[in-house]
């Protein structure tokens, strides 16, 4: 009884979380009316018990008006104050809290998700999925020739192209220095070459200006399809290994890991059969 009532009191005490400073002011005058009440019913019951004991120094009739009149607003003001300030508090330090969360998941240069939320956004995914891996082709000469901060600039223009095209499912992150990861929950991977295929030409096709006028970037991708319940590795890698390829054949192009025999990693005419069949790419 008494552990139900102690319980009572803290759920109607608590201030838990807010979503707006008005819900704060609704909550802290709800409170405040509560205590008022509760404040002034104690404050008659003392009265009467004083009386009972025969210890009221004075007349009950105007202590009671008096404990009318004072009571209820004195202890509404001082509780609403409390409660807004301390409220105000919660709800600044929960906006903190979001805005931190927010910022630890993207990626400052590009305001992708990161490496850490798309992981979590992988976790999330069940059954069938394709993922593409896309990396900037020769990115290190548009470091060298251009500077890094026109490096920099590519990598948040190609970011912007691959949102700007990438179906409305599909999660974008940049998970490296010049990498992004595209995730395709429920694609086959057919549909994930062809959707990874549109966003390498959108990337080619796009204008990118640095100091000495527009120039072209490229990028090239491994495509993978997998269960997401087996795991981000088992998928990633898979795409990873596509990737290399797809950089080993000249770079631009699209290969897809599913289709290549297995084992495919090392130089050979295997190799060089398979990147010839698996080459999506229209246009050399
Ligand atoms: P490939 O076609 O084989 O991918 O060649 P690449 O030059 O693109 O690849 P490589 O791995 O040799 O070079 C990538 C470079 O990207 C090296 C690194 O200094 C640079 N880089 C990594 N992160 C950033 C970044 O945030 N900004 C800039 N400007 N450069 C970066
Ligand atoms: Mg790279
Ligand atoms: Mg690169």
């Amino acid at each position: 009884m008494l552990e139900s009532a102690h319980a009572w009191m803290i759920r109607q005490l608590t201030l838990g979380e807010f979503s707006s400073r008005r819900a704060v002011v609704r909550k802290a005058v709800l409170m405040a009316l509560k205590i008022a009440v509760f404040a002034y019913a104690l404050n008659i019951l003392s009265h009467l018990a004083l009386v009972a004991c025969d210890l009221l120094p004075y007349d009950l009739l105007p202590a009671l008006v008096i404990a009318t009149v004072l009571t209820p607003p004195v202890s509404f003001v001082v509780a609403l104050t409390a409660y807004s300030v301390v409220g105000l508090a919660i709800y600044d330090l929960g906006l903190s809290r979001q805005r931190f969360e927010m910022l630890s998941r993207t990626d400052m240069l590009s305001g992708l998700m990161n490496r850490r939320a798309f992981l979590e956004e992988f976790e999330r995914v069940r059954g069938a999925t394709s993922l593409v891996l896309f990396d900037i082709d020769r990115f290190k000469t548009i470091n060298d020739g251009l500077g890094h901060k026109a490096g920099d600039d590519v990598i948040a223009q190609v970011a912007q192209v691959l949102t700007g095209i990438a179906p409305p499912d599909a999660k974008v992150s940049r998970i490296g220095g010049e990498e992004f990861a595209v995730l395709l929950p429920g694609f086959s991977g057919e549909d994930a070459v062809l959707t990874a295929d549109r966003m390498r030409q959108a990337v080619g096709s796009a204008e990118f200006c640095g100091p000495a006028g527009a120039f072209v970037v490229t990028v090239s991708a491994g495509v993978a399809e997998g269960v997401a319940e087996l795991g981000f590795s088992e998928i990633f890698s898979h795409a990873d290994r596509a990737l290399y390829l797809a950089k080993a054949a000249g770079r631009n192009r699209i290969v897809y890991a599913n289709a290549l025999p297995d084992g495919l990693v090392g130089e050979g005419a295997a190799k060089a059969q398979a990147l010839a069949t698996f080459d999506t790419r229209r246009s050399a």
